[in-house]
């Protein structure tokens, strides 16, 4: 992988809390004005819009197409600010180059395809654009991954992710689920990268904006990309997440943009107390840990010895019944309880599985 340029380095004069604003899909040379005009003296740094639409199922508006590139130009004399458009396919990204979009993203219903992706990176060879990559549909970071691996290996180097949240059939309270570590660990895997969080198609409806725009801040993303429209209910895809401009302007300066504390020196030293005792506490977890996957080990062997099963349901359920009224007591959500618990028996009901294994190839020798 080449070095990741930052979105701040960009030569596009984006900042930390990058903000990106535009409709869903560009429907007129009126629309985008309108929206341009009334995001005038807002903090938006990039204007979206997208002209090629992917739709779930045919017969809803698939977006104007190539024709709607030059409208883009409007937002750009208005604002002075870079445009960026989806791409999907190589005659997308051959227009949108001749049309002068200055940033290209990849959306989430193309990232999940190899084929496609690759189509995109082909066709960028030799082309220095930063190109921003949505989190495919499904929560897949390999997928995640791959794509900005292809980018660079056609020389993309200046590269965001967005988080956009992942489909979920269960899921009620957003139109896509945001899953927060996920943001985390690319940037892990990925040293330099900045992801920018795309609250509009987490929440599906606009009233819950600017919570998710306040979550993605607290988890350290590096800006925003909001959905924008002069007359969002009359918009002619995703009108029910779609805000004002004036609202995205209060959003925006109602959220609460805590520093990093590598920039205060003076909190590390007075948190250093407080971190050496976590430190402890978890090299104590990780001891008592240790312990109990011995007994497990002890109960694992009588299993063996007597035939039982791994699993006891009936012991299991007496445990997470107990545990999580226990940790509940003292504060803990059901919710942690359950996963810490699931993970714990997980792991113990594997280390029992080898075990039996082991004795099988015992016997067999
Ligand atoms: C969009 O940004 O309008 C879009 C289609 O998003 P996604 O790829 O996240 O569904
Ligand atoms: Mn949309």
């Amino acid at each position: 992988m080449m070095e990741i340029v930052d979105i701040k380095d960009w030569g596009l004069g984006l900042s930390e809390h990058t903000l990106i604003a535009g409709p869903c899909s560009a429907e007129s040379p009126e629309q985008i004005e309108a929206i341009a005009r009334g995001l005038k003296g807002s903090r938006v740094e990039m204007f979206r819009s997208g002209v090629w639409k992917p739709r779930t199922r045919p017969g809803s508006f698939e977006g104007i197409g190539e024709d709607a590139l030059e409208w883009l130009n409007i937002a750009k004399d208005i604002l002075n600010v870079p445009v960026t458009v989806e791409v999907a396919n190589a005659a997308h990204v051959e227009a949108a180059l001749k049309g002068g979009v200055d940033v290209l993203w990849i959306g989430a219903r193309t990232t999940v395809n190899p084929f496609s992706v690759q189509e995109i990176c082909d066709s960028l060879k030799g082309v220095d654009i930063p190109v921003m990559v949505k989190n495919p549909i499904n929560p897949d970071l390999q997928l995640w991954l791959g794509a900005f691996e292809r980018l660079s290996k056609v020389g993309i180097n200046k590269l965001a992710g967005i988080h956009r949240g992942f489909s979920d059939p269960y899921e009620k309270r957003y139109r896509n689920k945001p899953e927060w570590s996920m943001p985390i660990h690319l940037k892990r895997m990925m040293p330099g990268i900045s992801v920018i969080c795309d609250p509009s198609h987490i929440a599906g409806t606009r009233e819950i904006i600017a919570s998710v725009s306040q979550r993605a801040i607290n988890f350290g993303l590096d800006g925003l990309m909001i959905e924008t429209h002069h007359d969002p209910d009359k918009a002619w895809s995703d009108a029910k997440q779609q805000i004002t401009p004036d609202t995205l302007k209060i959003i925006y300066d109602n959220l609460n943009f805590r520093e990093s504390i590598d920039k205060h020196p003076e909190a590390i030293t007075e948190l250093e107390e407080l971190r050496q005792k976590i430190d402890l506490l978890d090299a104590q977890l990780i001891e008592l840990f240790a312990d109990r996957f011995q007994i497990i080990k002890q109960v694992g062997d009588y299993k063996r010895e007597h035939n039982l099963a791994v699993y006891q349901p009936g012991r299991w359920q007496e445990v997470m019944e107990s545990r999580i009224k226990t940790g509940n007591k003292k504060g803990m959500t059901e919710k942690f309880m359950k996963s810490l618990l699931f993970a714990i028996h997980e792991e113990s009901v594997k280390m029992q599985e080898a075990q039996l294994k082991e004795a099988k190839a015992e016997i067999k020798a």
